[in-house]
């Protein structure tokens, strides 16, 4: 690899300047390299931050038809390049093809459907005061938008930003992982010629880089990512009284009751618990089962954690694919020791692996623990990885009270027969998202929102997601 191979820090290249400073990512199956990309330097951020800027004037006064008419092409050009980006993906990412094709694939719906939504989002009208007055409420785009995005989903996090944003008439500036920029590189290639200029932008860079754009003049802030790193930025946004959104981690609980197809259930967490090698904000990490099935339901997790197929995304019939980072890996391998030192039991895994095809890659054996402690590390830290901890309840009040005993309130899942329980459950599970009777798999046209330790401010996906992008203006027309 040569110093030209080294991909631009900013899209659309502002500079012909050398980068002083490049990053590099690597292939977490295999440790090998896969691309190298600039740093944005400061000079390089304001250029962006600027260019963004100039784009508001135009695109903010467009039609929101037209806006959305552009974005459907956009969509059109990256389904296009899904299976170039769904390798890209794995590459870097190492989740498995499938996975990739299969992110990729929601990504594009659920873009569509909130296309549907942003033609529809504008003004209401309000009776007005006095015969021949009409009162509007107005929505307006807000100006420029800063997103930041995590390394778990390269492609579905950004787009649930960038197509809410630039729908409703803002542009963005988009700040990638710095662990998966190549997919987000490719997003914000395939507007070249669609959208205007200025209208969507990209900087690569790692925390620094972040950090300079958070405290930069943006309009808006739209953060997903982990709780430390959503506590700083919404600080300083604060300071700024920018409005920030902040869609964070989870500790996500499945109850299941005693329940005529243990087996479905069982099916249903394992897929929600081990997709994406359990690096999912809504991943299931807990579960909690009633103790007259307890015994049935580890020997049937223990067997099916056993069928998972660890190996590299990209080769045939891999289900669990690697950790992405190597920090990840550690954190995952420090957390399962500190359960354990806690008092957890290991029921399976607990370890690091070296799959066959794949012997310098970064893989950790998918995991069952047992605790009925609350306060054990495996029932409250945020693992994010191939692990999943089994504790029993023995009353509907327990089972409430044990989901709800962590900080966090993503989503949470309820598997049983009785209407009465699910009714309540749904009314007390502190989650922003609740499943009765499956996995915690998000619908396209649902609001995607956590609540407590695992957001803050209005979520993605669903129509509400347009009022963050937009502020509120109640207008007079005197008759
Ligand atoms: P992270 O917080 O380390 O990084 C996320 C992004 O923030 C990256 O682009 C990173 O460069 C940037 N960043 C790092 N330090 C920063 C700083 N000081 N100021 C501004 N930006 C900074 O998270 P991660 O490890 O990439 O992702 C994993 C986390 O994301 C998990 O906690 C997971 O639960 C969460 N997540 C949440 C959702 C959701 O929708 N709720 C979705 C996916 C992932």
């Amino acid at each position: 690899m040569t110093g030209s191979d080294t991909r631009p820090a900013v899209l659309p290249v502002t500079t012909n300047m050398p980068c002083k400073h490049v990053f590099e990512t690597h292939d977490p199956a295999h440790g090998t390299l896969v691309g190298r990309y600039g740093t944005a330097t400061p000079e390089q951020i304001s250029q962006v931050l600027d260019h963004a800027r100039g784009g508001f004037a135009d695109w903010s006064v467009r039609t929101a038809n037209e806006r959305c008419d552009l974005l459907a092409t956009w969509l059109e050009r990256i389904e296009e390049q899904a299976e170039q980006l769904s390798h890209e993906m794995t590459a870097e990412q190492g989740k498995p093809l499938a996975e990739s094709r299969a992110e990729i694939g929601k990504s594009l719906r659920e873009a569509r459907q909130m296309l549907g939504f942003a033609r529809a989002h504008g003004g209401t009208s309000m009776p007005g005061r006095a015969p021949g007055w009409s009162n509007t409420i107005l929505r307006r785009p807000r100006g420029v938008v800063l997103a930041i995005t995590p390394w778990n989903f390269p492609v579905l996090t950004p787009l649930r930003k960038l197509v809410p944003a630039l729908a409703t008439g803002n542009t963005v500036v988009l700040k990638p992982s710095e662990y998966t920029p190549a997919a987000a590189m490719r997003i914000v290639q395939a507007a070249q010629g669609v959208l205007p200029d200025g209208v969507l932008c990209l900087v690569n860079g790692a925390a620094t880089v972040a950090e300079r754009l958070v405290a930069a003049n943006v309009d808006a802030i739209s953060f997903t990512g982990s709780v430390p790193t959503g506590r700083k930025i919404g600080a300083v946004a604060g300071g700024n009284l920018v409005p920030v959104s902040l869609e964070l981690g989870g500790k996500n609980a499945a109850i299941i009751d005693k329940t005529d197809d243990l087996d479905a259930a069982l099916d249903a967490v394992t897929a929600a618990a081990f997709q994406c090698s359990g690096q999912r904000c809504t991943a299931v990490s807990r579960v909690i089962v009633h103790a007259d099935i307890y015994d049935a339901a580890c020997t049937g997790l223990v067997n099916r954690l056993a069928a998972l197929k660890p190996g590299p995304g990209s080769a045939e019939g891999t289900t669990l694919g690697p950790i992405t980072t190597p920090a990840q890996l550690d954190k995952i391998t420090r957390l399962v020791r500190a359960a354990q030192l806690d008092g957890a039991g290991l029921l399976t895994g607990g370890h690091r692996l070296t799959p066959k095809e794949a012997p310098d890659g970064q893989f950790f054996a998918p995991t069952l623990l047992a605790t009925d402690d609350p306060e054990n590390p495996a029932f409250q830290d945020e693992i994010f990885g191939p692990v999943l901890t089994i504790s029993r309840f023995h009353s509907d009040n327990e089972a409430i009270r044990l989901a709800n005993a962590t900080a966090y309130g993503l989503t949470s899942a309820i598997f049983t027969d009785r209407l009465a329980f699910a009714r309540r459950a749904m009314s007390e599970l502190m989650t922003g998202m609740i499943h009765v009777n499956h996995g915690t798999a998000p619908d396209d046209n649902m609001p995607f929102v956590g609540i407590r330790a695992s957001g803050l401010g209005t979520g993605s996906v669903g129509a509400s997601t347009l009022d963050f992008y937009t502020t509120e203006h109640a207008a007079y027309v005197a008759g």
